[in-house]
């Protein structure tokens, strides 16, 4: 088993058209004062798997893999510098240990597979930046964020296009946690809660699958579309029986429960490779060093048997 040791930090700035890295630095822990961009030598500065490049003034941070799994972190950040004032409209709440986790995924699948994930992090508090909805609402019209928002979006495009290149295809997770009640994990596939209220029957009619973040899957798979989302080879069966999910065989819908069903960037990768929005509950899962350890273990194994099972991809 390979191990990885921590990230050698690379300066890097990234726009919506190209991205550079500009040598060692460490990141810094209050950019409140903005910086020129560095000229761009190129996307290919930013490819070595576990090495992190970092948007302007470290907002951003992108980790390549070489895993066919993308999973970006959008609403765990802590940065407030004052150049971006806090956001007026929309959701505000930060994601507790939501880049810890992403951390702990990416060491249980390294552990696993001596190979690692894509990691895409926004640094910046919520109040600064919502990467997971469209750039009006996510950045305010200010112009630090609206090149934050470019950033994060540009590495995910990135990371996209390395698994593409190397492998046709893969998972994409935009990971977030909620603060339901219920201490469950919601698996956002783009369907609502009234949508999974359905029977199989239901969700087996056309019209449905091609509406989820699991259409490229349906596509060719010769599983009933209700299946691939709650029946025993979905993520949420192969979670079973120690982590609770919905849907999944034993939770098939939220009911009147609250749940996300997944947002802007599920809905805009989802046309790339598979994927959907998952929501972590905090008790057990994210609220200490051994609970995200123990959970990212037994994901990412749920994650390698949906990805052997449906794409035929091996981890
Ligand atoms: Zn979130």
């Amino acid at each position: 088993m390979k191990k990885r040791t921590r990230l050698t930090f690379v300066q890097c700035v990234v726009t919506a058209a190209a991205l550079s890295c500009a040598g060692p630095t460490a990141p810094s822990t209050s950019p409140s004062t903005p910086q020129p961009p560095v000229p761009p030598p190129g996307p290919a500065a930013c490819s070595t798997s576990g090495v992190s490049c970092f948007g302007r003034n470290n907002y951003i941070e992108y980790i390549p893999g070489d895993l066919p799994i993308v999973i970006s972190v959008p609403h765990g950040g802590a940065l407030t510098p004052a150049s971006i004032p806090d956001r007026t409209l929309g959701t505000t709440t930060t994601d507790l240990n939501t880049i810890e986790l992403s951390r702990a995924i990416s060491t249980a699948m390294t552990n696993r597979s001596a190979r690692a994930p894509h990691l895409v992090i926004v640094h910046l508090r919520r109040t600064k930046l919502d990467a997971n909805r469209d750039i009006t609402e996510a950045a305010a019209g200010n112009a630090d964020a609206i090149q934050a928002w470019n950033e994060y979006h540009a590495f995910i495009e990135q990371a996209m296009a390395a698994v593409q290149q190397r492998s046709g295809t893969g998972v994409y997770i935009d990971l977030h946690g909620h603060g339901h009640t219920k201490q469950r994990l919601e698996l956002g596939y783009l369907l609502s809660a009234s949508t999974l209220d359905g029977t199989n029957t239901q969700l087996d009619a056309p019209g449905v699958a091609p509406a989820s973040s699991l259409r490229l899957i349906a596509q060719s798979s010769p599983l009933l579309f209700s299946e691939l989302l709650r029946g025993p080879t979905s993520l949420g069966g192969f979670l079973e029986p120690d982590v609770a999910s919905v849907p999944s065989p034993s939770i098939p819908t939220p009911g009147n429960d609250d749940y996300f069903s997944g947002g802007y960037s599920t809905s805009r990768y989802a046309s790339t490779i598979p994927g959907l929005q998952i929501e972590c509950n905090f008790s057990g899962v994210r609220d200490s060093v051994n609970s995200r350890a123990s959970f990212a273990d037994r994901l990412v194994q749920a994650l390698a048997l949906f990805a052997q099972t449906h794409l035929s991809l091996k981890f």
